[in-house]
């Protein structure tokens, strides 16, 4: 027998404050009155696509949806928590992952708070989604952000450059010079999706001081630029996510760095050491690129060689936890298939390669916390966050996505560099 879930539905919703949401996921912190659960706690929940032809954000706020049956124990947990145990911490280790555990909710008790704090949500997310109060379950994980004085979220991308093994003619010099961010960055600007931005993932990631304050630099004029609605960055102060608009907030942004100076220059002053120090950023390029040796193209070659015309991925099924499970166990240990000097690997190892494929993006697509000046001898921290499996579905839109983002870009004057890499040249 299980203990018992802890039962959130015990608290009243208003103790839970709105911190901020992704594309999946939304995520409240606890604010009541100590309590043994729920105190440094956040809860996730999953979100559900507004389904109005013509959504409008009254509507979709305040949805009754049909109730539907099942009780809490027919629901499985969530599957980010069986994955951080049995996938990913075996591969990160244990101070740098938050805590993750499942918690009961109720139907009731999620419309109460949806309502309750629909209208501190940007405008942009309540017209797209809302929270599935269809669940019975949720995550409660670390609150890594309301404690501690400070945190800044950062969304780090890609942090290397691709095995030019299996590139083709077209693509290995464009590959080779620059990243995927910047190339995708240049891709998503000539579509008038987002305006440049200077950041370029290999200067965060080179453990270099002066590249590492370039790359925090181009994180924080993207950030004002945008008022804050890009998702490569976030600042929290004392539990609030801040907007550069906002004078009251970056006052108080101010008063916790304790600087008279500019508030940019005092920021990144005091968060470089802790990035410069901490391994954690490069044990993530290190996994990105260990689970990425073919490159989607090469990926796609692989494939072909045993699915001519089939859509890349489309005949695998999802990994079950099982199958991640002894996967993680042929990646770590000294059996895991090679590649060959001048060929593809053998194509049975294909599914070995999807499956790396699809982790490696997991690693290419979270978010790593910085946790600054919580006091009372406790040390800042960091720690990688949103670390959810991904699809086989996704890899065919990833080659494609890969193809025109490469089509696109013509070879500039600049390079990224990527000086990780001799880390794997053995
Ligand atoms: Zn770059």
């Amino acid at each position: 027998m299980h203990p018992p879930l802890p039962d959130v539905t015990t608290t009243p919703p208003i103790q839970w404050k709105y911190i901020s949401e992704g594309g999946a996921s939304i995520v409240f912190s606890f604010t009541g009155p100590h309590h043994p659960q729920f105190s440094g706690t956040v809860l996730r929940l999953r979100k559900a696509p507004c389904n109005s032809p013509t959504p409008d954000v009254l509507e979709c706020s305040r949805r009754t949806l049909p109730m539907e049956s099942g009780a809490v124990d027919d629901e499985p947990d969530d599957p980010t928590i069986a994955f951080q145990n049995k996938v990913i911490a075996r591969l990160v280790p244990p101070q740098h992952l938050p805590r993750l555990e499942a918690v009961r909710v109720s139907q009731a008790w999620l419309e109460e708070l949806r309502n309750l704090h629909e209208d501190d949500r940007p405008i942009e997310r309540r017209l797209k989604d809302q929270i599935d109060v269809h669940r019975a379950k949720a995550v409660l994980a670390t609150d890594l952000v309301g404690g501690p004085v400070w945190a800044v979220e950062i969304k780090p991308k890609w942090g290397f450059l691709p095995n030019p093994q299996y590139l083709s003619s077209e693509t290995t010099e464009k590959k080779s010079r620059r990243c995927r961010f910047c190339m995708h960055s240049h891709y998503k600007t000539s579509n008038g999706d987002t305006p440049t931005t200077e950041y370029c993932p290999l200067d965060l990631y080179s453990g270099d001081e002066q590249r590492t304050r370039k790359s925090l630099r181009a994180l924080w004029d993207s950030w004002t630029r945008s008022d804050g609605a890009v998702n490569n960055l976030k600042i929290f102060v004392q539990g609030d996510s801040i907007r550069p608009s906002d004078n009251i907030s970056l006052g108080k942004l101010a008063d916790v760095l304790q600087n008279s100076g500019e508030t940019v220059e005092s920021c990144i002053t005091a968060l470089l050491p802790l990035v410069l120090e901490s391994p954690l950023l490069r044990i993530l390029s290190g996994l990105q690129r260990s689970l990425d040796q073919l490159d989607i193209e090469g990926l796609s070659a692989l494939w072909q060689v045993a699915n001519k015309g089939v859509p890349l991925g489309s005949t695998f099924a999802d990994p079950p936890m099982a199958e991640w499970d002894a996967f993680t166990t042929e990646y770590l240990a000294s059996t895991a298939p090679t590649l060959p000097a001048d060929r593809l690997p053998d194509s049975k190892y294909l599914h070995y390669f999807c499956v790396a494929y699809l982790l490696s993006a997991t690693f290419k697509d979270c978010s790593v916390i910085f946790c600054l000046g919580k006091g009372g001898g406790e040390q800042d921290s960091a720690t990688v966050i949103d670390l959810d499996p991904k699809s086989m579905e996704r890899l065919q839109k990833w080659a494609d996505l890969d193809r025109k983002i490469v089509d696109a870009f013509d070879i500039d004057d600049g390079t990224c560099v990527d000086s990780l890499k001799a880390d794997y040249d053995v």
